[in-house]
């Protein structure tokens, strides 16, 4: 088997292309017909690493094997090495490990978890992920809550999405939306709390004190995701659990991350690695007895890989992430994966197991 095309693209949230993001998409087609979708992290809509799909990867990737995805994408990281490694390049790399795990399933005839190992559980309980809270109310994110509630997640994480530029700004009203959202929910319902790296250390471990009394599960990204020690420093010194590593782009630093004291990571399928990057991650995360629970924002071709890796884990049992809004690149596929009583079903078709709807496909291409 051999590549003969590589279609990196971007895909719009909408028909009219109205939204102001879209989403990176690649498909990679074979000279026996065969073709494997991919996704990069959709940051700025994806572009900088559809760029260097377009202009560096796809010259190395042509009549190329798919199924020596490990060899080819390992050799074009370090031989592209000066453009990243993070971010745009581990992005694309996340993108064509994802399009040629779906053709070595479609070239099997097997779903990707059969390919690496076989699945704990097909269906998997999600969390609900729910940004934008620093700038709500606390009536306001008790609604957003409570429609959320309605999807029956697992968990809820409340994301407050402040500028990054600007720390610390209301700490007294972040520890009062989270003790709100606790009430509404009652004692015994998980939650995790998501700083989006806006505070400082001491305030950090003020936030994580008042979390820890209210019973929440985790704390995520207390501090800025690059003050790695700052991380750790943070997580060594509060008893609830502080996740990081949404943005570590390569095995290296998430050991560096996991050696800090962060006892939950969270690296990204569509930003590192895809499914072979996230299978290291895990073998790294096992080997620490750290948690690892997956970032995951993109709500089809991410999704999908994600649950083909998290459903083949030892340490399964936390629910994946369900972002919010979670239908805008649904259309696109016969066949998108929606929760049903609360539980993510893993496909049983070839590779990722989803079907392109080839008619909103080429309406949404860009
Ligand atoms: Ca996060």
């Amino acid at each position: 088997m051999k590549i003969t095309e590589v279609d990196a693209f971007q895909v719009s949230w909408t028909p009219d292309d109205t939204a102001t993001q879209r989403s990176a998409f690649v498909i990679i087609r074979t000279d026996d017909g065969l073709e494997g979708v991919g996704e990069a992290s959709p940051m700025q809509g994806g572009l900088a690493s559809l760029g260097i799909i377009r202009s560096n990867l796809t010259p190395m990737l042509l009549g190329q094997d798919p199924l020596d995805h490990a060899v080819i994408l390992d050799r074009a990281m370090h031989a592209l090495i000066k453009l990243g490694p993070e971010g745009a390049l581990t992005g694309a790399l996340a993108a064509l490990d994802i399009a040629m795990w779906d053709l070595k399933g479609k070239a099997t005839s097997l779903p990707i978890y059969k390919l690496i190992g076989g699945a704990w559980k097909t269906a998997l309980p999600f969390y609900a992920s729910i940004g934008g809270n620093g700038e709500r109310s606390p009536d306001e994110v008790l609604r957003v809550v409570e429609a959320r509630l309605k999807q029956q997640p697992a968990a809820i994480k409340i994301r407050f999405d402040n500028p990054r530029t600007d720390l610390d700004t209301d700490i007294q009203g972040d520890i009062a939306k989270a003790r709100a959202v606790r009430k509404l929910v009652g004692d015994a319902f998980p939650l995790a709390f998501d700083a989006n790296n806006c505070y400082t250390v001491g305030s950090a471990i003020r936030v994580g004190r008042a979390l820890e009394d209210l019973g929440y599960w985790w704390f995520e990204e207390p501090v800025q995701h690059y003050h790695v020690r700052a991380m750790g420093e943070v997580a060594r010194a509060l008893d609830i659990t502080v996740s990081a590593g949404e943005q570590t782009y390569t095995l290296p630093a998430l050991n560096d991350l996991i050696s800090a004291g962060v006892r939950m990571v969270q690296p990204d399928i569509v930003k590192m690695g895809g499914v072979t990057g996230l299978l290291r991650c895990a073998a790294l995360a096992h080997a620490h007895g750290v948690e690892l629970v997956p970032h995951q924002t993109q709500p089809t071709v991410g999704h999908a890989a994600n649950l083909h890796v998290v459903a083949a884990l030892l340490q399964n049992a936390r629910p994946v992430e369900w972002n919010d809004p979670s239908t805008r690149t649904h259309p696109l596929f016969e066949n998108p994966l929606v929760p049903v009583d609360g539980l993510f079903h893993l496909p049983d078709r070839p590779g990722l197991g989803l079907n392109i709807n080839r008619t909103e496909l080429a309406r949404r291409r860009r």
